[in-house]
């Protein structure tokens, strides 16, 4: 890896900055949004569509299905960008967590026409269903059931704080279907969100952000053959390869926040007087931001890195949980600083640094708690060692 593989996605960067500042944060102004409700459907669209017309949306998705092939590495610097502004349509920008996925090239023909193909037109939503009330880290130990009956399913079960969950057209649902349980026996189903059967209208209150994840109860809901992703019992392998690409953009996700939560402490810090001087220049001050600002220089080699250890074909599922680890842990202790730094004003709504703190400790947790990716690093290392 040279220098040259990040700086020849600066255009893309500021082409990334430039949607944001100059027309998405102005759209969310216009139509007084804020975190406490997910953004209307019709102007999530708009999103995406622009973000579709200008080039950014899905970047990374293959050029056989509409997208531009960029390199995961160029995605996850348009990713920290993306972050480091502060938007309700945070999802939409890129296409997020709701948006096209990767997973959905596992589907066939048809499969990609009805579910990916309105997908990369910025038309339409997924969301990717696996947690249940009583299945989180432990992932595979599904209760959702998909019981084979007249050429089809019927899925039976619910699932919890999914992203995305209240507004998808479609989700992409994990369920066991065959005799075995465990990772053997998930499989993974397109359902569409009109099916009958399926509710997915109640939307979590959740820190830093209300509306955006919601429970899907499944009652009941008949689905075709057709709707198997990949094929039976492939959904957990479906689902990890995807994960672990996530986890270096939820990285990347968790670095971006971090460049804001450093932007604004620093520039606060030069502007803030208190005993006749800039806060700036007190030693306490300095020695927070430069810890932060060595912390975010690790978090952004690291994302980069891992990134593009994926484009290269390499083996991420260590790096991706030490990547996931490392950035959602220093977006954290940084969040905490940001506050600190500010002081009461900090702690006010209208500054947006206490929405920074909330919003940040999500991301120790989804996609696999800091528990669970130290054990995955903690793992490899062990089998790895001599015995
Ligand atoms: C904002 C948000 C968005 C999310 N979006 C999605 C989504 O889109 N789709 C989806 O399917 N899920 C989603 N989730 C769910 C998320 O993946 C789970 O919350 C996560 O995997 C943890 O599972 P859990 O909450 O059941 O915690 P649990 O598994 O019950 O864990 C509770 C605690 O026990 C610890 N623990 C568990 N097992 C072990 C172990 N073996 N060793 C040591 N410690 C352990 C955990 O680290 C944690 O500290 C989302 C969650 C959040 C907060």
């Amino acid at each position: 890896m040279n220098h040259d593989s990040t700086t020849q996605y600066e255009p893309l960067r500021q082409a990334v900055r430039h949607y944001v500042t100059e027309e998405v944060i102005p759209l969310e102004r216009e139509h007084g949004l804020t975190w406490n409700i997910a953004p209307p459907k019709d102007l999530r669209r708009k999103v995406r569509l622009r973000a579709k017309e200008l080039g950014l949306y899905a970047p990374e998705m293959p050029e056989a299905v509409g997208g531009a092939g960029l390199p995961f590495l160029g995605r996850c610097i348009m990713e920290m960008e993306l972050h480091s502004h502060d938007t309700v349509f945070f999802e939409d920008v890129l296409g997020g967590g709701g948006g096209p996925t990767p997973i959905l090239l596992a589907g066939t023909r048809a499969q990609q026409d009805r579910f990916l193909a309105p997908l990369m037109a910025g038309e339409t939503t997924t969301c990717f269903a696996l947690s249940e009330p009583d299945a989180g880290s432990d992932a595979s130990n599904l209760r959702t059931r998909a019981v084979p009956a007249e050429g089809g399913f019927v899925v039976d079960g619910t699932k919890n704080i999914v992203s995305n969950g209240p507004q998808a057209d479609f989700g992409i649902v994990f369920a066991m279907a065959m005799g075995a349980d465990g990772p053997a026996g998930v499989t993974a189903l397109l359902i569409d969100s009109t099916a009958p059967g399926y509710d997915n209208s109640r939307s979590h209150t959740c820190m830093g952000f209300t509306g955006f994840q919601g429970e899907i109860a499944l009652i009941d809901v008949r689905v075709g053959a057709d709707a198997v992703l990949g094929e039976v019992g492939r959904g957990f392998a479906l689902a990890m390869d995807w994960i672990n690409a996530n986890r270096i953009r939820t990285a990347a996700m968790a670095t971006g926040i971090a460049r804001r939560a450093l932007a604004r402490s620093s520039a606060y810090a030069m502007q803030r007087r208190q005993f006749g001087a800039p806060i700036a220049s007190f030693q306490a001050i300095q020695l927070k931001l430069a810890e932060m600002a060595t912390e975010l220089y690790a978090a952004e080699s690291i994302v980069t890195r891992s990134a593009w250890m994926k484009d290269e074909g390499q083996d991420i599922r260590l790096v991706s949980a030490m990547t996931k680890l490392y950035a959602s842990e220093m977006v954290n202790r940084h969040a905490y600083e940001a506050v600190q730094i500010h002081g009461g004003i900090g702690c006010l709504e209208e500054t947006g640094i206490e929405r920074i703190y909330r919003m940040v400790r999500i991301l120790t947790i989804l996609e696999g708690t800091s528990e669970m990716m130290r054990l995955t690093v903690a793992d490899r290392l062990l089998k790895a060692a001599p015995r």
